[in-house]
């Protein structure tokens, strides 16, 4: 039987090192990329049926990969709805239908930290298995977490689970829950090393609410297991002891100082910074009703943190994109690219550093690095032939329409079926009584009389 190939002719490949775009011709049979140049049609066996894709006066681009992407929240406005109006079946059912989202934007890969009841390993699995249409994924359970950590304080019970957090107290309690969650299947272990305290403390910001010991204690766990550990970590001492104990890759590590820089320098540490969240809610927040104080604070984050972040990056730590979105101020679709462009406008990235940032260093979210996220013989085919760019315009990347084919694993994306953009769901969403108080004073200042 002659073998079948796909030919992705005459287009300008931006193959997701960092490299200048070449004029190349891309080779794919079965799940793979076989040859890259000019000449690599001459790589097919001579019997073989080759199907051709028209790529002229655009640029072919690894999928990219958000490595920071909530998949089960379905974008809520507040830990209310997220802990408290999930349920187990819908929220798997309504993330099968976001990950095609993700996937539409041209992001062929997301890791997922964390997620509500036990969904991402779930999801993960009906998308390896062909159930549904959806971009690769690697799986966090929930997130461990005691119970003065995160950014949820006061809704986070003594014991037990809520929403996306497992409390956890004692060495035992790290142990059994790491236990249980690598014989459930996850890919990852999250741990929450920093949250808001009760009450602010002088400097403002989250704290460390683990001890360098407890850390030690969940990465010689979980790599026993050969399982990475993944902290959320937004304050200098967390970021700090999360890389000390052998944290496989830290989100955020915003406010780093000298000594966390060091730590994660010496360790290279991979870097998730996730400025997508800020950034919308400091650019666009006034759109959606959110508080200019609070603007300032998240705008402040990043003007804070790109210093440090930036001196990682030149001194070799991998950056890698991740969006956070899931929640009402990221949904899902919409700015998985942003992250590349507050990388160009913020860190200094040239484009190209920024599509490195999305593909190649992405791929150890999802632990495929070297085979995954670049555009060379070997590597996966995920490809993007797209209509643009990039490598001058980042925000394009932004724009669906131009993604004139989404190539994930050697297969063509539907992209034409239209997916539902909202639904209604009986007790989802928190349900306000008004959006605003009903005085008096209110009542009368409307010409009525009360
Ligand atoms: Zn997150």
């Amino acid at each position: 039987m002659s073998q079948s190939y796909t030919l992705i002719k005459s287009g300008l490949v931006i193959d997701g090192t960092g490299a200048e775009p070449f004029q190349a011709d891309v080779l794919v049979q079965d799940k793979q990329i076989v040859a890259v140049g000019t000449d690599a049609a001459s790589h097919a066996s001579s019997d073989a049926s080759i199907t051709e894709i028209d790529a002229s006066g655009c640029r072919v681009l690894p999928g990219m990969i958000d490595s920071h992407c909530h998949i089960s929240f379905d974008h809520p406005n507040s830990n209310d709805e997220l802990f408290f109006h999930r349920r187990y079946g819908l929220a798997a059912l309504v993330a099968g239908v976001n990950a095609q989202k993700v996937l539409r934007a041209g992001f062929t890969s997301f890791f997922d930290a964390d997620c509500v009841f036990d969904v991402g390993v779930d999801l993960r699995d009906a998308i390896e298995g062909g159930v549904i249409e959806g971009p690769r994924m690697t799986t966090g359970g929930n997130v461990l977490i005691n119970c003065v950590g995160g950014t949820a304080a006061r809704l986070l019970p003594d014991e037990g689970t809520r929403g996306y957090a497992r409390i956890v107290h004692t060495p035992d309690d790290i142990v059994k829950e790491i236990h249980k969650q690598i014989k459930m299947g996850v890919d990852w272990i999250k741990v929450h090393v920093s949250g808001m305290p009760i009450r602010p403390t002088k400097d403002g910001g989250e704290i460390s609410t683990w001890t360098l010991d407890e850390l030690k204690l969940v990465c010689d766990t979980a790599h026993q297991f050969g399982i990475p550990v993944v902290g959320h970590c937004r304050n200098a001492s967390s970021t700090r002891d999360a890389a000390l104990a052998g944290f496989d890759m830290i989100l955020h590590a915003t406010y780093m100082d000298d000594e966390a820089l060091q730590v994660v320098i010496d360790r290279k540490v991979p870097l998730v910074p996730t400025f997508t969240f800020q950034a919308n809610l400091a650019d666009f927040g006034a759109a959606i009703g959110s508080d200019a104080n609070l603007r300032e604070v998240f705008r402040a984050e990043i003007t804070e943190s790109v210093g440090t972040l930036r001196a990682a990056l030149d001194a070799g730590v991998p950056l890698l994109t991740g969006s956070e979105s899931g929640f009402s101020l990221t949904p899902y679709g919409d700015w998985h690219y942003r992250e590349l462009q507050v990388f160009v406008e913020d860190l200094g990235m040239t484009p190209l550093q920024a599509i490195n940032s999305a593909t190649e260093q992405g791929a150890r979210a999802l632990k495929l690095e070297g085979e995954l996220g670049c555009i060379k013989p070997g590597y996966l085919a995920d490809i993007l032939i797209f209509d643009g760019e990039p490598e001058s315009v980042i925000t394009q990347l932004g724009e669906q329409h131009r993604f004139k084919t989404i190539m994930k694993e050697g297969r063509i994306v539907d992209t034409s079926t239209p997916l539902p953009r909202d639904w209604q769901l009986p007790g989802w969403r928190v349900s306000e009584y008004s959006e605003r108080v009903l005085t008096r004073e209110l009542v009368e200042s409307m010409g009525l009389t009360p």
